[in-house]
């Protein structure tokens, strides 16, 4: 395969608020991007029409006699990317069933693949990133929620009904917190954005000390790093709860590397250190020294990599 050109592709990743497009050239390379609003009260018809307008203008960036050969796209879930529809994705209401991949492809004239957005991510991830020399890999989102995406000997790891990886929502303290799912003491309910504002806020009052409720996970993230010797218990417990999960993990799927996206994992060591030390205690001694742990190398560009990469198998 060397001496044949990979084709011109576009990524695309659709969020609650942005559309983020890249146009990657047959080096892997994102040459030329965009990013526009969601706008997601006007519908997927609008959204369709400026998704094609942007790829309209990343044509200029081809040599002659080249073309754009596919589009992959990727959402917020849940999403049935076999018939390419987005069933119900909670942030995007008017685009509840939506044949978005049909839309998009009958408006370009292209094909297209549709991804969820973590899985893209693991994807972009496994092939250009962190994972690039591996045979498997987890990838795990930790933001406004927590999920994970787990490629095995190079395939992504789907289950039945394509709900493999929702490890925001394992149990890590069965005495825990209630959580929205109906559970308790889930991953979720230590390690993303808005719990970690929660857990934050009510140590403040514990502790007397001014609660500000505008304080966001974020918030909590900076003022770790900061110092702030409260909002460093809330970083390195959600830190341990993520530690308890990977090992778990580990335990069942026998995978050694780990890597971390997603808002939250912007704290870096901060965050992976107190789950480093964890993963040992919880997993055989045969598993838990192997098991590594990094943040994501790739950043934003993981889902537009992850959706090229998926676009280009279609037409192979
Ligand atoms: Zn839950």
């Amino acid at each position: 395969m060397e001496d044949i050109l990979e084709p011109w592709v576009v990524g695309v990743d659709l969020g609650g608020t942005k559309i983020e497009l890249g146009l990657i050239d047959p080096q892997n390379k994102i040459i030329a991007r965009e990013k526009i609003p969601t706008n997601p009260d006007d519908g997927p018809e609008s959204a369709v029409d400026r998704i094609a307008g942007v790829v309209n203008t990343f044509k200029k960036n081809i040599p002659d006699g080249q073309k754009i050969e596919a589009l992959g796209i990727c959402c917020p879930g849940p999403l049935d990317h076999e018939a390419g529809v987005l069933i119900n994705p909670t942030n995007l209401p008017k685009f509840f069933n939506v044949p978005l991949r049909q839309m998009l492809s009958d408006r370009l004239d292209l094909p297209v693949t549709m991804e969820h957005d973590a899985k893209a991510s693991a994807l972009g991830e496994f092939h250009f990133g962190a994972g690039r020399n591996e045979t498997s890999m987890v990838f795990m989102v930790i933001g406004t929620g927590v999920g994970a995406a787990i490629i095995m000997n190079g395939e992504l790891v789907r289950g039945v009904k394509n709900f493999a990886g929702e490890v925001g929502h394992v149990t890590i303290d069965r005495n825990g917190e209630p959580c929205f799912c109906g559970s308790r003491g889930c991953l979720d309910t230590f390690t993303s954005g808005p719990w970690l504002a929660r857990r934050y806020q009510r140590l403040l009052k514990e502790n007397n000390q001014t609660v500000d409720d505008t304080i966001s996970g974020q918030d909590v993230a900076l003022r770790a790093k900061d110092g702030d010797p409260l909002a460093l218990r809330i970083i390195t417990e959600a830190g341990e709860a993520i530690g308890i999960a990977v090992a778990t993990m580990a335990m069942i799927l026998d995978i050694e590397l780990f890597v971390f996206g997603g808002s939250v994992s912007k704290c870096g060591d901060l965050l992976l250190d107190p789950a480093r030390l964890t993963v040992p205690k919880y997993s055989f001694r045969t598993v838990g020294p192997r098991v590594r742990l990094m943040v994501s190398e790739l950043g934003n560009d993981g889902p537009i990599l992850g959706c090229g990469w998926q676009a280009r198998q279609k037409i192979k």
